[in-house]
């Protein structure tokens, strides 16, 4: 299968730059961006310079001055930093359509198929580097590899005013040096459970005992340990397209009307299958499916059923989608067609960062079948009972 390019791009101490572009005079010097310390302030940003004397974002700025006496600080302006931040995005919406913006300065972009225009990924990092250097005198650190995960890591590795790329197939080993701390979702209270098993970094995390794992941090050690190597993936969404998505279905007419059961719960499993996949493959989840139903003789029912939560998941779909479908029949109907529609959406339903989602297992096996219904795009790819259909 064809890789993805994916980019994390982040820009360095992107207050404190944007002050430095207003007033050069800062350049070079320890700087914070934050209220005083007399009203309790606290520190927004900070240059590297000051970073090297131990002073952080979200530290209280009394003590960011205890840290480096010679500290000067902008109280900020805020209005800047978002007009700056829209230079930075709509120079980079020059090289792709799917950017993720996720804050200020930071964002994801999906590269993949665009090399014919700008060369390789990588080449079009460092010219997105170079020119918002040259045209908006800001630093940008940029991650690329075939994921989010993996670049997300690599632009903070990069940093300042880096590049790293990690090609495909050295993800884990890319990964496997770092301290546990680095894998966006590890918190603290995961991370001491981990060093109490002397888990240090994260490639022996992915070498764990599964076992082991799942005993101290339950569930989620699967995907744990999944990412850590960098598998992950999960899509780069831009806004329009999960704005586009105000429902998902896929309805079927038949060549001939069925009065057979099974047949049509084949049927519908078929349909759930390929409106889930298109949900995934948006980065989606539902609250509610319609079943539609049309009979021999052109009527037509809608009935909607709700789950507990969402979910972009055909098996969790399934028992219910049946049993209104049971509901909806008499024991003669003859079905002319069927049809399945998701609403109700919830966006990144799926935060692989928390550790907290449903069956991993489940969600590795979904990614796979996605990926070959992507490759033999149409119906000749089918799980189980639809085999037969
Ligand atoms: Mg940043």
């Amino acid at each position: 299968m064809k890789q993805r390019s994916v980019l994390h791009v982040d820009l360095d101490a992107f207050f404190v730059s944007v002050e430095r572009v207003l007033n050069p005079s800062l350049c070079g010097k320890p700087v914070v961006v934050g209220g005083s310390a007399r009203q309790r302030g606290v520190v927004a940003a900070a240059s590297y310079e000051a970073r090297k004397f131990g002073v952080r974002s979200a530290m209280s700025m009394a003590q960011a001055m205890r840290l480096c006496p010679d500290l000067t600080r902008v109280a900020g302006t805020h209005q800047m930093y978002s007009r700056a931040s829209k230079a930075v995005f709509s120079l980079l919406g020059n090289y792709t359509p799917i950017i993720e913006k996720v804050s200020v300065d930071e964002a994801y972009l999906d590269l993949s198929g665009t090399h014919h225009l700008f060369g390789d990924a990588l080449d079009a990092a460092d010219e997105m580097r170079r020119r918002v250097k040259d045209e908006l005198r800001l630093d940008l650190s940029v991650g690329v590899s075939t994921n989010r995960l993996v670049s997300k890591v690599a632009s903070a590795h990069a940093k300042p005013f880096g590049l790293c790329d990690v090609a495909h197939g050295d993800e884990a080993s890319f990964f496997s040096p770092f301290d546990i701390k680095k894998l966006p979702g590890i918190g603290p209270v995961t991370a001491d459970k981990l060093r109490s098993l002397n888990i240090h970094t994260l490639g022996v995390l992915a070498a764990s005992e599964a076992s082991l794992l799942q005993h101290t941090l339950g569930r989620h050690s699967a995907s744990m340990q999944r990412r850590a190597r960098g598998e992950c993936n999960v899509a780069v969404c831009p806004p329009w397209q999960r704005q586009m998505a105000k429902s998902i279905g896929h309805e079927q007419t038949f060549a001939t009307d069925i009065s057979d059961v099974s047949l049509l719960r084949g049927h519908i499993q078929l349909l759930l299958e390929h409106a889930c996949s298109r949900m995934r493959a948006k980065s989606l989840a539902a609250k509610t499916m319609s079943l539609k139903v049309r009979l021999a003789d052109f009527s037509t029912k809608t009935r909607d059923l709700s789950l507990p939560q969402h979910s972009d998941n055909e098996q969790q779909w399934l028992k219910q989608a049946e049993m209104l479908m049971d509901k909806m029949l008499t024991p003669r109907s003859a079905v002319r067609l069927l049809g399945v529609r998701f609403t109700h959406f919830a966006e990144n339903h799926y935060q692989p960062g928390l550790f907290d989602h449903e069956d991993n297992e489940q969600r590795a096996r979904t990614a796979i079948a996605d990926e070959l219904r992507e490759k033999y795009k149409g119906s000749s790819f089918k799980f189980g009972a639809s085999l037969w259909v």
